[in-house]
C-alpha cells in the first residue's frame, strides 16, 4: 500500500504551500502542482529533508491536456485541494477588461473543473476521497471593484455545492473553504498588476490579516476530521474583518 496522497494545487506560493506542509507533517504524502518549477522543487526538497514524501509536478490547471496527463501520472488521490487561483485587477464592471475576467474564470472555475474530472476515479477508488475547494467570500458576496473575482468565485463555489449533491452516496466528501482578508505573498500583488503600494493598501492598518497558514491549518483539520464528517462550508475571516466592508483599520 502506498502513503495517502494529496495533490495540491497552486502549491508554489501562499496558502497552497503552506497546505502542502500542513498534509504532509498529518502524514500524507504531497503532490505540489503549480507552472512554477523552481518553487515546487524548493518545497518538495524542504518537505523531504525534513521526513516527507513531496513529489513536484509542474502544472497549468488551465490546459485540460496536461492535467489529463498529469492524472495519469499517480497511482493514488486521496484529497485534492483545488487551490490555485486568483484575482486580476479591481476595476468596476464597467471598466473591467474581459481578457482579465476570463482568465479568472479559467483558473478559478475551468482549472478546479479540469483537475477535479481528471482525479475523480482516484478519489472514489480510494475508498474514502476528500476534494477541497478554496473559493473566497467573494464567492458569496459582492463587493465594488471585486465583479470578476466574485463571478469566478461564485463560479467555485457552485461547483463545490453541486459535486457535494452529485456524489453523495460516493465514498467522497467535498469541502468548500471561504477565507476573507489573507496576507500571502503574492496575491494582492498579482490582483495589482505588480503595485507594490496598491498592494500593500489592502491590508493597511489591519492588525492582523489571516495568515496562509491560517487557512492552511483550516484546510488540514477539515481534511483529517473522521470520513463520515463533511464540513460543507467554512468561512474563516482575521478578527478584524467583521464582515466583508466591515474592517478595523488602526489609523
Ligand atoms: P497566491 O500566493 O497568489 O497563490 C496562488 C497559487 O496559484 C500560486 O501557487 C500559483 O502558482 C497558482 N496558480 C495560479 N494560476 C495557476 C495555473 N494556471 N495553474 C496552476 N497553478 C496556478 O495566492 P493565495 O493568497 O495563496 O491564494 C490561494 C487561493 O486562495 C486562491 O484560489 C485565491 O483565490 C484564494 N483566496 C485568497 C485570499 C487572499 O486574501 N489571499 C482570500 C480568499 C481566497 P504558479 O504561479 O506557480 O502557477
Amino acid at each position: 500500500m502506498t502513503t495517502r496522497t494529496a495533490v495540491i494545487t497552486g502549491a508554489s506560493s501562499g496558502i497552497g504551500a503552506a497546505t502542502a506542509r500542513r498534509l504532509a507533517e498529518a502524514g500524507f504524502r504531497v503532490v505540489l502542482a503549480a507552472r512554477r518549477k523552481e518553487r515546487i522543487e524548493a518545497l518538495a526538497a524542504e518537505l523531504t529533508e525534513a521526513g516527507h514524501e513531496a513529489v513536484p509536478y509542474v502544472l497549468d490547471v488551465t490546459d485540460r491536456d496536461a492535467v489529463a496527463t498529469f492524472a495519469d501520472h499517480f497511482d493514488r488521490c486521496d484529497v485534492l485541494v483545488n487551490n490555485a487561483g486568483g484575482a486580476i485587477g479591481a476595476e468596476t464592471v464597467g471598466a473591467s477588461d474581459p481578457a482579465d475576467w476570463r482568465a479568472m474564470y479559467e483558473v478559478n472555475v475551468m482549472g478546479v473543473l479540469h483537475v477535479t474530472q481528471a482525479l475523480l476515479p482516484a478519489l472514489v477508488a480510494s475508498g474514502d476521497g476528500t476534494i477541497v475547494v478554496l473559493s473566497s467570500t467573494a464567492g458569496h458576496i459582492q463587493y465594488e471593484g471585486g465583479g470578476g473575482y466574485a463571478a469566478a468565485k461564485h463560479g467555485a463555489h457552485a461547483i463545490a455545492g453541486t459535486l457535494r449533491l452529485e456524489l453523495c452516496g460516493e465514498p467522497v466528501r467535498v469541502i468548500e473553504i471561504a477565507p476573507g482578508m489573507v496576507m500571502t505573498d503574492e496575491f494582492a500583488v498579482n490582483r495589482f498588476r505588480g503595485d507594490e503600494d496598491k498592494a500593500a493598501a489592502v491590508y493597511e492598518g489591519v492588525a492582523e490579516p489571516l495568515t496562509a497558514d491560517d487557512v492552511a491549518d483550516t484546510v488540514a483539520w477539515t481534511v483529517t476530521r473522521p470520513s463520515h464528517v463533511n464540513v460543507d462550508l467554512m468561512v474563516i475571516r482575521p478578527r478584524a474583518q467583521a464582515a466583508q466592508h466591515k474592517v478595523h483599520r488602526e489609523r
